[in-house]
């Protein structure tokens, strides 16, 4: 069934799509893989036991480099247990007035993290929680036992201080299919996000973000144990769409690894598929345009409406 499978690339007719725009808006950087859940469908891997941390010199190399960005993406594992968590953010809030971290929240609810929700707030940090569904469940049985418990006290939380409530801080949810399924309209799922976790716990949040998950890492071990690896993947060939080609994140990005390797997106990193030109962060002196490398796992970008680390993209 996989063989009747395109190479991706060669779903890309308009030769200007398999390249950067000229301009890249975000910075994406993956603080490490050190994280105090350890997900089913988690791509990067990360885990509680993970010593692949980025250091504070690899930091230094990117808030060098942040001055030709208008966003730095912020994400792991969880980036809050990087040790020098707190030292990047604040560094980089002096150069870059536009910051989204992603947690799984439930760092926070821990007892050396709670001082991060003011933390972020005070240097009006973007948050982006995963948040796999509105049911106790449902998300546990993704995330681990009580990690929705914990995800709803941390929203409470953040609504109180401001969060998902007043416009200049950001709460973005976090959508992702509990198995080997595509997501349902981002728009509708939305609403219904809103309404069950008001009427339930009275929470209040920004926009939800129904990303596809992309068939690498652990996701990929979990759709190969069940039997699934095939049919996925001719599920993500089937739904493709041309006119999600262009909204690829990979063409407005730069992505670093946590030892400083430079990939085109997150996704890309697992999978060892470093960019075109030169490929670690201490060595690069300019950013122009540069060719994407794609694989058929791309195909989890381009499915129905299209899926980045914002969500939908058509
Ligand atoms: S999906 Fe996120 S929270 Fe879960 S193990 Fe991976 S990095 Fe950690
Ligand atoms: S997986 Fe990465 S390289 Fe492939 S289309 Fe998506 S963002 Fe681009």
């Amino acid at each position: 069934m996989i063989d009747m499978i395109e190479p991706f690339e060669n779903m890309i007719k308009n030769p200007a799509l398999k390249m950067t725009e000229e301009n890249l808006k975000v910075l994406q950087v993956n603080v490490g893989k050190l994280c105090n859940l350890a997900c089913k469908h988690c791509h990067v891997g990360a885990n509680p036991n993970s010593t692949e941390i980025m250091t504070r010199d690899t930091m230094q190399q990117i808030l060098r480099i942040l001055p030709n960005f208008k966003t730095l993406d912020i994400t792991g594992g969880s980036p809050e247990m990087n040790p020098n968590f707190r030292w990047f953010v604040d560094e980089a809030s002096k150069i870059c007035s536009n910051i989204m971290v992603r947690s799984n929240l439930v760092i926070m609810t821990e007892e050396n993290y709670k001082d991060i929700p003011d933390f972020l707030k005070d240097r009006k940090v973007e948050i982006i929680a995963s948040l796999p569904y509105y049911t106790e469940n449902d998300c546990d049985r993704q995330r681990g036992k009580g990690t929705f418990r914990a995800v709803i006290s941390m929203l409470k939380k953040l609504n109180s201080i401001g969060y998902g409530i007043n416009e200049e801080l950001s709460l973005n949810l976090v959508y992702n299919p509990g198995g080997a399924f595509l997501s349902p309209s981002q728009n509708e799922l939305e609403q219904e996000y809103k309404k069950r976790l008001r009427a339930d716990y009275g929470i209040e949040f920004t926009h939800l973000f129904a990303i596809t998950n992309n068939p690498i890492g652990r996701f990929k071990e979990f759709l190969k144990r069940t039997n699934n690896y095939e049919r996925y993947m001719k599920r993500l060939y089937d739904a493709f769409n041309p006119d999600a080609l262009k909204g690829m994140m990979c063409r407005f990005q730069l992505s670093v690894s946590w030892d400083g390797k430079l990939y085109d997106c997150d996704f890309n990193q697992p999978l060892n598929l470093m960019i075109n030109g030169v490929q670690d962060i201490r060595e690069l002196k300019e950013i122009h345009s540069r060719k994407i490398k794609f694989g058929n796992h791309c195909y989890a970008c381009t499915a129905g409406s299209g899926s980045s680390c914002g969500g939908a993209t058509t």
